[in-house]
């Protein structure tokens, strides 16, 4: 019996784990394993209440007496909740979280026990954290790393099992120089700086505009495989993806995959996951079946930036933990299957004022659309002059196997604006006026009367666009489901900032010049149009036809990881990331280095697992399968049935000519690798992997996949796709 048929078996005995619902409402549930505003109002002196709610709100530093009645408050709270530890929980630029746990139990000076948890060390702790990435920024001399709390991601309760609770305090990364080894302390700054230029632009439309907030909502796709079958696969243990497995004869053609009814196994993992993460304040809400067999999709109600981004990293470690409890391994690797859709991870961003509007949506009114559209069109433009930076941001091994792949949007940056509001751009060039009012609702007419009307969306939607205006929102879709949706955000936002900023100057000098504000907004805004124009497109992103016409555009399409990242350290990115403070020339280099280096690491670890797998696995299976074959054949000779055997010798012959080929390219693929492993360049070493190592997988994956239709599939080591994909 093979592993992958005990693993087989295994999986298909399972049953869900019975469940028992939570009896209170969601409302009630919602948040309560958080250090909520509720909480910290029932639990503060009223002065530390309002101290702290101000930190939130305006982002005013909190005084270390006032971490102290907090940390006091917060030690009482975890520990009434059953908590025994507690750790600062950051983001470092391994794309996973980080969390070190200390008890909140201590000796005293006469060796009594103790519960403590002072102030300072909810403001600041030392982890000796000296083995994260951090690209050159720390020599050995100064390895010390801080990490910092961020009041305004509320600490909540993670439940390790039976391991018990730890109060995670969600915290900055910086290193001994003050420079940022995380996604965090670069997002929050960038978020400050938006704020601060979205609100100055405002002040033209709306006096009584103190702030604005850029709102984030990530939809999650990802793929779930029984756990047994997940050992039995190792290249999916060590790299998160197969690398070998020849595609069922039904994969997603049928379309029936897609929003069909979620089997109960699957439900309760979901059902599961969803609670735990409404207790974290996560706000879920929408599941679903995705395109591909064993795809499946979660999504949120949006929230600030900082509080969505952090929320999804600990909604991906939660499912991961639940995934245990239900046996399920949960995939978030860019494309873990060949032949279907990969996951993505759709970042839905817009900005809203504190007197309640979101700048991103139309109106009615055509006053209030030149506001609208002077949003809209800063975005434009800081995509267009940008459009590199933000391919760089979304770039790794793994997104690399999808964006392009017809199943996710091309490697070339664009925006769909969709039919109206491209008139009413249009109009506003063409007359100098908006005159184009949201139009009026449009009802279905379905000539069925038992249904109620049924309402049109006056914008329209494109799912082939990477970067696309969705009604009121932009939704930026090339973004992978692996990835830390602070790498895209922070570069949204900064680039954002600093177009808006750009905008302000230029209206402050026209209107100081004497020119009419209405006018004026509308010369820079037909101006931004045009000088934009060309990464607006409408088409099907998919097509060949659009290839060439990006290129006739001049855009880009850049589809090398290797050499998307270069667009961090060029000269338009330090200056745009410089002038807001929000990452050095030194961080942006660092941040490079740290990207080429990680997607390096990744397909080493890919070529070494394939090495492995086609040697060790594949190939040592066929070669006993082949001489069972002999023996047949040898027999049937022996008998005089030389016709009878001659089939049998050409499947011999035919496993032979793959198995020379494989043992042959993986020789070479060895070789290769060596040779990239002794350049000293990063770079360098980066394009050799990613260009000439990484030509080796796809060619031994072919052979390899021919070999699995050729062999029993009683002896076939690796789970087949079909068995992963439609077990549930
Ligand atoms: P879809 O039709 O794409 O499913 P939804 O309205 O359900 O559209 O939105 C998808 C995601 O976009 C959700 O996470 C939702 O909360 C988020 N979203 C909606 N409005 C905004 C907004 N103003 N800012 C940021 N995200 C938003
Ligand atoms: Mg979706």
């Amino acid at each position: 019996m093979t592993f992958r048929s005990k693993a087989f078996e295994i999986a298909l005995n399972r049953v869900a784990p019975s469940l028992t619902p939570p009896t209170e409402k969601v409302a009630d549930l919602y948040g309560s394993n958080t250090f909520s505003d509720d909480v910290m109002r029932t639990l503060l002196s009223p002065e530390a209440y309002i101290k702290i709610s101000n930190a939130i709100r305006s982002g005013s530093t909190i005084d270390r007496e006032v971490a102290e009645e907090v940390s006091a408050a917060m030690k009482s709270w975890a520990i009434s909740k059953g908590a025994s530890h507690y750790t600062h929980w950051f983001q470092p630029l391994t794309g996973s979280t980080a969390e070190k746990h200390d008890s909140f139990f201590d000796l005293t000076l006469d060796g009594k026990a103790v519960e403590k948890f002072k102030g300072s060390a909810l403001v600041q702790q030392e982890p000796d954290a000296s083995s994260f990435p951090s690209g050159g920024l720390r020599a050995t001399f100064e390895a010390r790393g801080y990490t910092g709390w961020d009041p305004s991601s509320p600490a909540f309760l993670m439940d390790n099992g039976a391991g018990g609770k730890t109060l995670c305090i969600p915290s900055v990364f910086i290193s001994y120089t003050g420079e940022a080894l995380d996604y965090k302390a670069p997002l929050l700054r960038s978020l400050v700086m938006l704020d601060k230029a979205a609100t100055s632009v405002c002040q033209f439309f709306n006096r009584d505009v103190d702030k604005v907030t850029p709102t984030l909502g990530i939809e999650q796709e990802y793929f779930l495989v029984d756990k047994a079958l997940y050992y039995a696969r190792p290249d999916l243990l060590m790299t998160g993806r197969t690398v070998f497995g020849h595609s069922p004869a039904r994969g997603q053609q049928l379309d029936d995959h897609y929003f069909g009814s979620i089997s109960p196994r699957v439900n309760a993992f979901m059902a599961d996951f969803e609670f735990e993460a409404l207790k974290l304040g996560i706000p879920v809400r929408t599941r679903h079946n995705e395109v591909a067999p064993g795809q499946f999709e979660c999504a949120p109600t949006f929230e600030e930036v900082n509080l969505a981004i952090d929320h999804n990293a600990l909604l991906m470690d939660l499912m991961q933990k639940i995934g245990e409890k239900h046996n399920f391994q949960v995939l978030f690797h860019e494309k873990p299957f060949a032949g279907i859709n990969g996951s993505g991870k759709h970042n839905n961003w817009s900005l809203s004022t504190d007197t309640g509007i979101n700048l991103l949506a139309p109106t009615t009114k055509p006053k209030e659309n030149l506001r609208f559209l002077t949003f809209l069109l800063n975005v434009v433009k800081a995509v267009h002059d940008h459009a590199d930076l933000l391919r760089a941001s979304i770039s790794s091994a793994g997104n690399e196997h999808r964006l392009g792949a017809n199943e996710a949007p091309p490697s070339i940056v664009s925006v769909f604006l969709g039919g109206e509001l491209t008139s009413m751009l249009e109009e506003l060039v063409n007359k100098g006026e908006i005159t184009l009012e949201k139009g009026e609702n449009f009802y279905y007419k379905l000539g069925i009367t038992r249904i109620p009307n049924l309402q049109r969306d006056n914008t329209d939607r494109n799912r082939t666009s990477p970067f696309c205006f969705t009604g009121n929102k932009f939704e930026y879709r090339a973004v992978g489901s692996a990835l830390n949706s602070a790498s895209p955000m922070i570069v949204l936002n900064t680039i954002v900032a600093n177009q808006l900023a750009d905008f302000k100057k230029e209206m402050d000098e026209r209107l100081n010049a004497g020119e009419e504000k209405k006018v004026a907004t509308v010369e820079i805004l037909k101006r931004y149009f045009t000088e934009s124009k060309k990464i607006l497109f409408e088409g099907n992103g998919y097509s060949e036809e659009w290839v060439e016409e990006a290129k006739r555009r001049g855009l880009s399409n850049i589809s090398a990881t290797y050499d998307a990242l270069g667009a961090y350290v060029t000269e338009s990115t330090i200056q745009a990331f410089e002038k807001t403070g929000v990452l050095s020339s030194r961080e942006l280099h660092a941040r490079y280095e740290i990207e080429l280096e990680n997607y390096v690491k990744k397909l080493q670890i890919e070529s070494r697992v394939i090495s492995d797998l086609a040697l060790n696995h594949v190939v040592s299976t066929v070669v006993k399968y082949q001489f069972k074959l002999a023996q047949t054949a040898r027999a049937l000779t022996d008998l005089e049935m030389l016709e009878e055997a001659e089939p049998i010798k050409e499947i011999i012959r035919d496993i032979s000519s793959h198995v020379v080929v494989i043992k042959k390219l993986v020789h070479q693929m060895t070789e290769s690798r060596k040779v990239a492993n002794n350049v000293e360049d990063l770079l360098s070493r980066a394009r050799i992997y990613g260009s000439e190592v990484k030509g080796y997988f796809d060619e031994i994956r072919y052979h390899v996949d021919k070999l699995e239709l050729l062999i029993d599939d009683e002896d076939w080591p690796l789970a087949k796709y079909r068995e992963m994909l439609f077990l549930e």
